[in-house]
């Protein structure tokens, strides 16, 4: 069983990541570690809590949740600097505070840090502010509502949120019937001249043969994680291998540390290969 990365989630993810001002941004967790089990399990598909013997359905808890999506996991992580997190926590704030705002329904909740003390979670579906686990002082978690864990809106709405736009403007683009929602959201990679799209072609690391790089790779360790693909600098060496090796395991995935079709369409990119 493997907990699969909603498209919507990870537009969530890559829109905070990539186009919300966050200079120190990186994206640190979409899929679940042991960690995350042990505090909850948010990152996971409800399939996997129960098969890990967490025995509770922390993403499912809403009334009007049960039942949707089961196979998907809720949550992601990003981590930031201190300042990027203060930023963060300001911009949230200032729209969890407005209960009219007509994002809210596709936020379950945000954990992020206002620079002193604990930091804390905003339950955007109850409006209580509830003190976070103290490593939220350094990545901000979000929560999409598993309703809506396909809803390409509740993206756009998690990556507004993020950037703090106003909710006059959101609601200017967004809410008005039939008007078209501009692309927000960033497009995967762009690909550069001589380089790789994700999914285009095989990565893997061979002692003593030439190490692969480029775009594709940034992208595996990027979707990794930096605790355990190190900083994203696109190069496919033995660090790189390693990691693959981890996510592999972690979603029930054959372990070669070969990124070839599997791998890929595990991350949620589409492969020919
Ligand atoms: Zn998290």
């Amino acid at each position: 069983m493997a907990t699969l990365v909603s498209p919507a989630l990870r537009a969530a993810a890559d829109g905070f990541v990539k186009a919300s001002g966050y200079g120190s941004a990186v994206l640190s967790g979409l899929v679940p570690d042991r960690r995350h089990l042990s505090q909850g399990g948010y990152h996971c598909s409800v399939e996997d809590l129960l098969a890990y013997g967490n025995g509770r359905d922390y993403s499912n808890t809403r009334a009007d949740d049960k039942g949707f999506n089961p196979k998907y996991g809720a949550a992601y992580d990003v981590t930031m600097s201190r300042a990027d997190m203060i930023r963060h926590y300001k911009r949230v704030y200032a729209i969890f505070k407005d209960k009219s705002d007509p994002r809210h329904k596709y936020i379950n909740a945000i954990n992020t840090w206002p620079g002193v003390g604990d930091p804390v979670r905003l339950d955007f579906v109850t409006g209580k502010v509830t003190r976070a686990s103290k490593d939220h002082s350094w990545h901000a978690h979000g929560e999409l509502r598993r309703r809506y864990l396909l809803d390409a809106k509740a993206a756009r709405a998690h990556h507004s949120v993020h950037r703090g736009e106003s909710k006059a403007t959101w609601v200017a683009r967004e809410e008005k019937t039939g008007a078209k929602p501009p692309a927000t959201i960033p497009a995967p990679p762009k690909t550069a001249a001589g380089n790789h799209a994700p999914g285009s072609r095989v990565l893997q690391y061979v002692p003593g043969r030439a190490v692969l790089g480029g775009d594709d790779v940034a992208f595996v360790q990027r979707f990794i994680g930096t605790a355990r693909a190190g900083p994203a600098d696109g190069v496919a060496g033995a660090k790189f291998r390693s990691a693959v090796l981890w996510y592999q395991a972690l979603r029930g995935l054959k372990s070669d540390g070969i990124v070839g079709k599997a791998t890929w369409v595990a991350m949620g990119v589409k492969s020919n290969l």
